[in-house]
């Protein structure tokens, strides 16, 4: 049959997933995931906890869809969700934000940037400056929008981009600077120069800041999330995105939100509301629920992670890989060339059989230009239990031998 015309191809090319038979592949973490159930192997490759989160949560919502929670939520989210997000943007950072025009709940942060993009951006002078590796869904959002992805790269050891590198990137073409941070591949937590950088780029060339914070509870070795929405002068051009997902370990609830000046936020309203129109109600007063428990809660789950990551990391070097040590998020990137990766996708693909573990290569989450530089990097996952890191941890020293 003749090739399917559609916004389809662009956006499985953006995510560099068509392939040479113009056929769209899956993304790299239903691959892997199917990968880890065809094999058993044990999967630290898509970030999923593998333990439910805080009881409170879980019962607010089996009691939202016993009490008739079962129908659409208002466009704009729960009004009291809505509150709750507000509440938590000024207990932890200060922020006072319009529950009413200030805040927008989403089909997860992937529904809040799809939706942002498909918003922000018009046509194909448009540039969205990005750091790369980046999130799966940038790249494939970018182009479903139609516009020009132009990359930062994150380079190791730290992942922090070169402030030059940024500077000339930000051009009066740029629409959006789209920011994670935490990052995800990486785990690198912005520093503040980089912040103030990206802050000052779009205001000289008149830019919007969207940054993605679905990790933001989820920062070690005492470093505080500090939102770029909170550095001077960034409030009014900033659309700050989070999720639920991580910091509940709900990721299969899909709740999202995001925050920003009321202008910002009617324009993704705009698009939103025809993707999904709304999603989740009883999952929207359990995430209310969750917003607001006791300081213990955040503290406790950075704690419980940070533990898991120095676990991972441990049996990461004693495989022979060497291993960037994260500031934030689900995952540790490790550099396997000195086993002999020389083609992450290559090495994911064969880790199953020779170790009984799934991973993400980070060549997944990059431009083609730029396959080469990450090409021995691999992403795991540390949000697994305890006894499951350790038993990945023992498998993989199987490579060391
Ligand atoms: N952004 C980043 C950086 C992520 O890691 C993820 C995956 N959790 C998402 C967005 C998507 O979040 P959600 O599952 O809430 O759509
Ligand atoms: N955010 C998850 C990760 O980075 C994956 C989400 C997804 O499968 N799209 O692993």
């Amino acid at each position: 049959m003749r090739v399917i015309p559609g916004a389809w191809r662009r956006t499985a090319a953006g995510a560099g997933l068509l392939t040479a038979d113009g056929v769209p592949a899956p993304t790299i973490f239903a691959e892997m995931s199917g990968l880890a159930a065809r094999t058993g192997a044990i999967n630290l490759g898509q970030g999923f906890p593998d333990e439910d989160g805080p009881a409170e949560v879980l019962e607010t919502a089996r009691a939202a869809i016993a009490n008739g929670v079962n129908q659409y939520s208002p466009g704009r989210g729960l009004p009291d969700l809505r509150a709750a997000i507000a509440e938590h943007q000024l207990r932890f950072y200060g922020l006072r934000l319009d529950p009413e025009r200030d805040v927008l709940v989403t089909a997860g942060a992937t529904e809040a940037l799809a939706a942002t993009l498909l918003a922000l951006v018009d046509g194909p002078d448009d540039e969205i400056v990005v750091f790369e590796p980046y999130y799966d869904s940038y790249a494939a959002c970018v182009a479903l929008a139609g516009a020009r992805l132009v990359t930062v790269p994150l380079r190791r050891p730290d992942f922090q981009p070169d402030l030059d590198e940024l500077r000339a990137a930000v051009t009066d073409r740029t629409r959006l600077i789209l920011v994670n941070d935490p990052h995800n591949p990486t785990g690198a937590v912005f520093s503040p120069e980089v912040r103030a950088e990206i802050v000052r780029l779009a205001h000289a060339h008149d830019a919007v800041i969207v940054t993605d914070e679905v990790y933001e509870h989820l920062v070690f070795d005492d470093i505080r999330h500090v939102p770029l929405a909170t550095e001077p002068g960034a409030w009014e051009r900033t659309v700050t995105i989070s999720s639920a997902g991580k910091t509940f370990s709900t990721t299969g609830w899909k709740i999202g939100w995001l925050s920003g000046p009321a202008a910002l936020v009617d324009a993704v309203m705009a698009v939103k509301q025809f993707l999904t129109y709304v999603n989740g109600a009883p999952f929207q007063p359990a995430i209310a629920t969750g917003l607001r428990l006791g300081d213990g809660f955040f503290t406790g789950i950075a704690d419980t992670l940070q533990r898991k990551r120095d676990l991972l990391g441990e049996g990461l070097h004693a495989a022979g890989l060497e291993v960037f040590t994260p500031s934030g998020s689900y995952f540790t990137v490790a550099d396997a060339a000195a086993i002999g990766a020389t083609d992450a996708h290559e090495f994911c693909r064969s880790l199953p059989d020779r170790a009984g573990v799934v991973a993400i290569p980070l060549t997944a989450f990059v431009t083609a230009a730029r396959r080469e530089e990450y090409a021995s990097l691999v992403r795991f996952a540390a949000c697994k239990r305890v006894e499951v890191l350790a038993e990945a941890s023992e498998r993989l020293r199987s490579l060391a031998r």
